[in-house]
């Protein structure tokens, strides 16, 4: 097993939006996604970051409010499929997608895999897929970026057989084995987006644990620090969000040697993707 922690573009948000105290500065919220090879299994990924399709589905209003909202940077050789040629990896090796949860910077690429299986919580997709207009915008979902065969190709993960979760995950209890040998274990993180879905992996040397948007901040989970009060205004459950960051922040102070990753935290993506700190995003 092997994992490989990416981004495909960043938006911008000030600081202070993010996390409590934080500056009144922008910052850069990279968009992360991750390879994962699996010995059995191939090329997966978790995620896929930005796209083009992103800036074609919100010219129009009113999903150009969302890119108003969230002013997106991205080069050719940050889309997904052209860092994955750089691992001599072609769309079509791709044999699952893994989707946190659907808002667009998550699955802006779905569209490049038209063969990967794409795997996500039930009730995260239910909530969106009827939605259209202001009432997706509002929750950051953009119905073109769902590929036409999507229905056919979703495998939902069967939340009636959860897997009993060993110490080492507490205080998370209760999981999903997504590939049926325990390598990608998904725990659902409430509040951020309606079945926001995390994942562990682990490679040879190390535990991953994918957080997705349920913090936007390492140092958030750390320090068990929430964003801006106003930021509550997009969570669908502002009361689960608080629990799971709490919940994020025990499971750092009880395992500290496993890499929690935000998506957008571009200080951890930074710590992983060039531990000297030559190259910045
Ligand atoms: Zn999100």
């Amino acid at each position: 097993m092997k994992v490989t922690v990416l981004h495909a573009g960043y938006c911008t948000c000030p600081e202070h939006i993010a996390i409590r105290g934080g500056a009144w500065t922008h910052i850069r919220f990279p968009a992360m996604f991750a390879l994962i090879e699996h010995p059995r299994h191939g090329a997966m990924l978790f995620d896929t970051g930005y796209s083009y399709r992103f800036f074609d589905a919100t010219k129009k209003f009113p999903y150009n409010l969302y890119r108003h909202a969230t002013p997106v940077t991205l080069k050719e050789e940050d889309l997904a499929i052209n860092q994955l040629s750089t691992f001599d990896l072609r769309p079509k090796d791709i044999s699952r997608i893994f989707i946190s949860h659907f808002h667009a910077d998550h699955i802006a690429a779905l569209n490049d895999f038209d063969r990967a299986r794409y795997i996500h919580l039930p009730h995260a997709y239910d909530n969106v897929r009827f939605t259209r207009g202001l009432g997706a915008v509002r929750r950051a979902y953009l119905p073109s970026l769902i590929p036409s065969g999507f229905d056919s190709r979703a495998a939902p993960v069967d939340m009636t057989r959860p897997l009993n979760l060993p110490p080492e995950y507490a205080p998370f209890t209760r999981g999903y084995d997504l590939l049926g040998d325990e390598s990608l274990l998904a725990v659902e993180l409430p509040g951020h987006a309606y079945g926001q879905m995390g994942l562990f992996v682990r490679d040879e040397s190390q535990t991953y644990f994918f957080v997705a948007d349920a913090a936007w901040q390492g140092r958030s989970i750390r320090e068990n620090r929430p964003p801006h009060p106003i930021a509550n205004l997009l969570f669908p459950d502002p009361k689960a969000y608080r629990e799971t960051l709490s919940t994020l922040h025990q499971f750092h102070q009880l395992h500290p040697s496993v890499r929690v990753i935000p998506s957008h935290c571009e200080e951890t993506l930074s710590s992983i993707q060039d531990p000297e700190g030559v190259k910045r995003l």
